[in-house]
């Protein structure tokens, strides 16, 4: 590190996650119980619980508890029907769970552009999207980092086409829009408990209906696909995606504390938004008008001017550093470097290799296939464009304020 040698700042003595698990107790209680009666399977009161607890919080009928989102991803898919060689609209900008399912059952990921309102889906790349393949029927879109997307608009041009939407809920579980919960809108809901999101199982997912025979084929295909019969009869092709009834004690206890988890991720997210006035950074941006987020990751987007150059390889950067600007490589090197984690934005699903081939649509109509190579803007589109100049904070719920007050400080003299 360049200035390390003269500076005051001592490395952070216990590291700071980007995102880490935070138990309270009652977790204990409730996989406790299931140990001590036996309940140590895919049955149990604590499965039972979450569903009804979880239906009600995001206000669904039905909710079925699996043993991760992507499974929850992968039985949307079947239940929305998704064909062999069937194209399917996804998110760009998201995590790869969202998109893996659409190919697990033979579909054909076609890349929608991100907006710059909420960093989502695009619905105007989307209305483009459906000019060049209207024979699209589902579409699948994530509310990145805990913040809903426009979906008003995007259920406005799926309905003008008769397409379907999966709703990929995983980051965002308890943000609303228009006062209502993100995973009630799509035609399934998707979340997930894996232990870096809001709340966590250790592992877990569910899915969310408002269909009882929706939710009943889910839970049987997630359970082998038994028919009744007094042997195993199989009509069907069956998943071992059942939820564990100990996942789901521990889920039992964490869902008490999502509005308090959300309320700390809010209060990071304010102190970084205060913390950065004066430099050449905005926070990732929401709709403060019809959304509340559930600030899941604070993330950060440098401004063009302010970049100084950074080439990123298929898995290496380096940059050059320049008097007055900074990247979000040199600020991520500089946060590990005094122990605090940080991570670059989410890579554009375009941008990956295995998906490089397929279709990506932004408002201009089809893009081109992309390479690493980033020039300011100069014909980027804007997943690529918020993938070079953003990263990710670390945004754990434990962190203290001294402790990202130290986090802005390093932030503040990369740009020295
Ligand atoms: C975490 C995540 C998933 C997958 O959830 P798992 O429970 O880890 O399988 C899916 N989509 C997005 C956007 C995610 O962040």
């Amino acid at each position: 590190m360049a200035f390390a040698a003269k500076n005051d700042i001592k490395p952070l003595e216990k590291k700071l996650y980007l995102s880490s698990p935070t138990m309270h107790g009652e977790e204990l209680r409730y996989m406790t119980e299931a140990f001590e009666t036996n309940w140590m399977s895919t049955v149990g009161e604590n499965i039972n619980t979450v569903e009804r607890l979880a239906a009600e919080k995001v206000g669904v009928r039905h909710a079925v508890a699996l043993s991760c989102g992507t499974a929850a991803l992968h039985l949307a898919m079947k239940l929305v029907g998704v064909r062999q060689g069937e194209r399917v609209f996804c998110s760009d900008m998201t995590f790869d769970a969202t998109v893996n399912p659409v190919v697990y059952e033979g579909g054909v990921p076609v890349f929608i552009d991100t907006e710059r309102d909420t960093w989502n889906m695009d619905p105007e790349a989307l209305e483009k999207a459906f000019e060049l393949y209207p024979e699209v029927k589902t579409v699948v879109v994530a509310h990145l980092y805990g913040v809903p997307g426009k979906i008003d608009e995007i259920r406005a041009v799926c309905a003008r086409h008769g397409a379907k939407i999966i709703e990929d809920a995983a980051e965002s579980f308890g943000a609303t829009y228009k006062g209502k919960q993100t995973g009630s809108f799509g035609t399934v809901g998707c979340i997930s408990f894996n232990g870096n999101k809001i709340i966590t199982g250790s592992a877990g997912g569910m899915l969310l209906t408002d269909s009882e025979e929706e939710a009943n084929k889910v839970r049987k295909w997630s359970t082998q696909a038994r028919e009744r019969a007094p042997w195993y009869q199989h009509e069907e092709l069956g998943y071992n995606y059942r939820m564990s009834n100990v996942i789901a004690g521990v889920v039992r206890g964490q869902l008490p504390h999502l509005e308090e988890h959300i309320a700390a991720k809010r209060a990071i997210y304010e102190r970084y938004a205060e913390g950065f006035r004066g430099l050449p950074l905005t926070m990732n941006p929401y709709d403060t008008e019809n959304s509340v987020p559930n600030f899941w990751l604070s993330c950060a987007l440098m401004d063009e001017d302010a970049m100084c150059k950074q080439v990123r390889g298929e898995t290496d950067v380096c940059y050059i550093k320049e008097a007055g600007k900074s990247c979000p490589t040199e600020i991520l090197e500089t946060l590990a470097a005094y122990n605090a984690e940080g991570r670059p934005i989410w890579k554009p699903m375009h941008m990956q290799p295995i998906y490089r081939m397929n279709g990506f649509v932004t408002r201009e109509g089809s893009g081109r296939a992309r390479t690493n190579a980033y020039i300011a803007g100069e014909g980027v589109d804007v997943g690529m464009d918020i993938f070079s100049r953003g990263l990710c904070l670390p945004s754990d719920n434990k962190m203290t304020p001294a402790e990202q007050d130290t986090v802005i400080e390093l932030v503040r003299r990369c740009f020295a």
